[in-house]
């Protein structure tokens, strides 16, 4: 009587269960976070490995199969269930977490937890294969997109190991794997809704030249845009543009991030893009949109193939221009 729609996919292989426990270097002062505990498989281990755990789970039914699992046993003191949806509650203070989580949840989860203060020491967790691939790809690898640019921003991912479907009851569609998040302390001195906004706006077209990406008529107005507004907003307030530009916002993460999925990135056809016509008033602006790409040598790469620093230098040099995307 599992629910599909709630992802509940149970982890029969103990082996499995001992390894990933064993990969997560879990240390015995550790309080650690468990997401959709299920019936409890990784739950004992964890409970045995750490000194407690917290566990959270949005079925009843499961809850209580938790509970009597532990009732009566010396776990059961060191282990603290909460009832409900992750992505709603506030989550507790943790040192690690380490999670078989539903499929469905992975972006915003993962947005959550890098948003979570104080930052945790890692993350263990299994998503489907190709979430867990995006998450790690790197420059020039296929799956290099949006999400991987900004979890890379946050944290350090790495790929821990590959689970097959059959590990689980009763099987899912498609193969899983476990994949390590380590926060980064401290963050890039970035904000986050500007990095989104320009992430955004390259893997709209990932294959394309940043050149041709910034000629775009739809790009150049909407950069316009946000010049004017802000240009407007300090004259009247007469704020230096420095202070315009805000330091690390931790609290919008969640919601900036927090619509990554593996197809955010969905690329549109070639032949959809339409190229700025050289319309008089746009000119000058788009003047100043190729001066900072041609400052920076970024007319002729792709997207693909920035790395975090490249994006970085790109943003900043927009912003020295007073260029903003957010
Ligand atoms: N951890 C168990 C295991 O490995 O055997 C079960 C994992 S199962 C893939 C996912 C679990 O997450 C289910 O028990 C499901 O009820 C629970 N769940 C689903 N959505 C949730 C949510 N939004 N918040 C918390 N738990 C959730």
């Amino acid at each position: 009587s599992f629910h599909k729609s709630k992802g509940q996919h149970i982890l029969k292989n103990p082996l499995l269960v001992d390894s990933i426990v064993q990969k997560a270097g879990i240390k015995s002062t550790d309080v650690i976070l468990e997401i959709g505990p299920g019936t409890g498989n990784l739950t004992k281990k964890l409970l045995e490995a750490g000194k407690s755990v917290i566990a959270v789970e949005l079925d009843p039914r499961m809850v209580l199969e938790l509970q009597r699992r532990f009732q009566g046993t010396p776990l059961s003191n060191r282990l603290k269930v909460i009832q409900g949806d992750v992505l709603k509650c506030d989550l507790p203070y943790f040192d690690i977490c380490v999670a078989n989580i539903p499929y469905q949840i992975s972006s915003p989860l993962t947005f959550k937890l890098l948003a979570h203060r104080p930052l945790f020491r890692a993350a263990v967790i299994m998503f489907q294969r190709e979430f867990a691939m995006r998450l790690v790809a790197q420059p020039g690898d296929t799956l290099y997109c949006r999400l991987s640019v900004n979890t890379q921003l946050l944290a350090r991912v790495s790929h821990l190991l590959k689970v097959g479907k059959n590990n689980f009851r009763p099987p899912p569609k498609v193969d899983s794997s476990v994949v390590r998040i380590e926060p980064r302390k401290p963050l890039a001195p970035v904000n986050f809704k500007e990095w989104d906004g320009l992430v955004r706006i390259c893997f709209n077209r990932k294959n394309k030249t940043i050149g041709s990406i910034f000629r775009q008529k739809s790009v150049l107005s909407l950069l316009e845009k946000n010049y004017r507004t802000l240009q407007a907003l300090q004259l009247a307030e007469n704020v230096p543009s420095e202070d315009m530009e805000m330091a690390l916002d931790v609290s919008a993460l969640g919601e900036t991030f927090g619509d990554l999925s593996m197809d955010a990135d969905d690329e549109k056809d070639d032949d959809e893009m339409e190229v700025d016509d050289g319309d008089a008033k746009r000119s000058e602006f788009k003047e100043k949109v190729l001066a900072v790409l041609k400052e920076g040598k970024f007319e002729d790469k792709r997207s693909s193939k920035l790395t975090q620093a490249d994006f970085m230098h790109l943003l900043s040099l927009f912003n020295k221009a007073g260029i903003h995307f957010s």
